[in-house]
């Protein structure tokens, strides 16, 4: 049997998909399409693995994003920018995360000099920058993988210092309270880990809580505890 068109595939999914979070709260659409007001603004990875609304376990609506190749923050980017510019100034949200992640190609990409061909290598130039400010370090770790994602960190650090840079967040850092987090997503265990580089880290016990402690989901009838790998369900 043929294989279903990927694309065919993914609008029937999105059909049962809006039929049941319309079954779910009847009023989700026509409150969504009255406006936004998301709190956080995610900058991240293109890479298909890393789907923000998703994988924070958030909904449409909820964050104001922008993702691009290995996520890099440049100060003359007018894309990123423009985006910036709008939920910081205009929406306003409250956090600006930016979020790296494991096995991502183009910090791979980036710990070679072997061309990639087009405009990639341009657009790579900032992380093979990094890399040689970084090269006694990055040398040091024997595991390609793990170079990657230390790579992938100081990315973060180093464009959370861009953004932090920008006029419209410094301003609204000094007059609002505005947080800056730098992140990475470890893809092989789903957590995202505040790296502390950004205006503060009281959220870096997130990766502490989510391995020993237990993570309580709470539904309306029931709640899922999770502990130790295992998830059980209590009835409120
Ligand atoms: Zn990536």
């Amino acid at each position: 049997m043929a294989e279903e068109d990927s694309f065919l595939y993914a609008l029937s999914s999105n059909n049962a998909w809006a039929a049941y979070k319309s079954h779910q709260n009847p009023k989700f659409f026509p409150k969504l399409a009255e406006g936004q007001a998301p709190e956080i603004l995610w900058i991240g990875c293109s890479d298909s693995r890393c789907p923000e609304t998703t994988l924070l376990g958030l909904q449409p609506g909820d964050v104001f994003t922008h993702r691009n190749i290995a996520n890099v923050v440049s100060p003359t980017d007018i894309n990123t920018a423009a985006v910036v510019e709008y939920s910081v100034g205009h929406l306003p949200i409250k956090h600006v995360v930016l979020c790296g992640h494991t096995s991502c190609g183009g910090a791979m990409a980036a710990l070679s000099d072997n061309r990639v061909g087009g405009v990639l290598d341009c657009w790579l130039a900032p992380l093979r920058a990094i890399r040689d400010q970084h090269a006694d370090e990055l040398n040091a770790i024997q595991d390609t993988k793990a170079r990657a994602a230390r790579l992938a960190e100081l990315n973060v650090a180093a464009g959370v210092k861009v953004l932090m840079a920008n006029p419209v967040v410094r301003e609204a850092m000094r007059t609002r309270g505005l947080e800056v987090h730098g992140c990475l997503f470890d893809i092989a265990s789903g957590r995202v880990r505040d790296l502390g580089v950004g205006t503060g880290s009281k959220y870096m016990m997130n990766g502490a809580q989510s391995q020993g402690e237990e993570v309580v989901v709470r539904g309306q009838h029931a709640q899922l505890v999770f502990s130790g790998g295992s998830a059980v369900m209590k009835v409120r």
